[in-house]
């Protein structure tokens, strides 16, 4: 089996600065850190976490009853009124907000006091969504594609979640010229994510099989597995090399090999000698993986 593995697979500059700014914390203050949710969307990196002092929460209320010794503000960032409740009740905060989430959360706040009516395009039930959308204030409108554009003729202001792929934002501006006569648009889509998008169809494109790594509740890892799967290769997304079976492989000549953007390095390598130790062992199986669909 050829195994090419992604260039940008695993951790984006976010997420490693969140990560290390956890596990410096953890080191530094022995016990009683607390993260606000999940730091990130990987099971596996908050176990490792957990053994180190390092818990979640899911409110600002849960922690008054812990008294920490620092907060955690994870790279998705909070909204206004979370932020502003924990430094009213005294928490030694450690933001770890992504600095590109930070500048779209900037960005709102300035169309706010600018007058724009705001359209954020988006996931509306995304943490990261909810925390731009608070300080975009009351007007604002979250929308998930361009069918969604509002019936408006005020003036319009456009912020995008960082992790939405860049046609969707030109099919939502290609509606909006139609509907005001004055558009003010900050492209905030992070480069790191629409990278990633474009090395894994290309993967996808010469692979037989492709292996997605990364927590099934990450959103961007979901993101690479439908797409490659999209294209009509047998796909599977998976957590840890221990999901991986031989019978995936039994005709694939090339495998492809990307991961999200929080799943950490150690577990990608532990995929990569779990595939070459299949390598000489293959049967003659079907694959048959969760978003597995075309070619098997
Ligand atoms: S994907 Fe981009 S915006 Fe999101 S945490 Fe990583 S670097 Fe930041």
């Amino acid at each position: 089996v050829k195994l090419i593995t992604a260039k940008r697979a695993g951790f984006c500059f976010g997420v490693k600065r969140a990560i290390d700014i956890a596990f410096d914390t953890a080191e530094k203050k022995k016990a009683g850190v607390y993260t606000l949710g999940p730091i990130i969307h990987n099971p596996q990196v908050v176990e490792r976490l957990q053994t180190m002092g390092v818990r979640s929460v899911n409110s600002v209320r849960d922690l008054a009853r812990k008294d920490p010794k620092a907060v955690i503000v994870r790279t998705h960032g909070v909204t206004e009124n979370i932020m502003n409740s924990l430094s009213k009740n005294g928490h030694a905060v450690i933001d770890a907000t992504c600095p590109f989430v930070k500048k779209a959360q900037h960005y709102a706040k300035l169309l706010k006091e600018e007058g724009y009516k705001i359209i954020i395009l988006g996931d509306k039930e995304h943490p990261e969504v909810k925390g731009i959308m608070s300080y975009a204030g009351r007007g604002a409108v979250v929308v998930k594609d361009a069918s969604e554009f509002p019936e408006t003729k005020a003036r319009v202001g456009v912020i995008v979640q960082t992790t939405q792929n860049v046609e969707k934002l030109k099919e939502l501006l290609a509606v909006a010229v139609g509907h005001t006569k004055e558009l003010k648009v900050y492209n905030t889509i992070c480069n790191s994510t629409a990278l990633r998008l474009k090395e894994t169809e290309e993967m996808a494109q010469r692979a037989d099989v492709m292996l997605i790594v990364g927590g099934k509740n990450s959103a961007n890892t979901t993101q690479l597995a439908r797409l490659c799967q999209s294209l009509g290769v047998a796909t599977y997304h998976i957590e840890t090399a221990s999901e991986i079976k031989d019978a995936w492989f039994s005709r694939a000549a090339t495998v492809g090999l990307t991961a999200g953007a929080s799943t950490p390095d150690w577990i990608i390598k532990e995929v990569k000698k779990r595939i070459k130790d299949i390598g000489g062992r293959r049967t003659y199986g079907h694959p048959k993986g969760r978003y597995s669909k075309g070619r098997a």
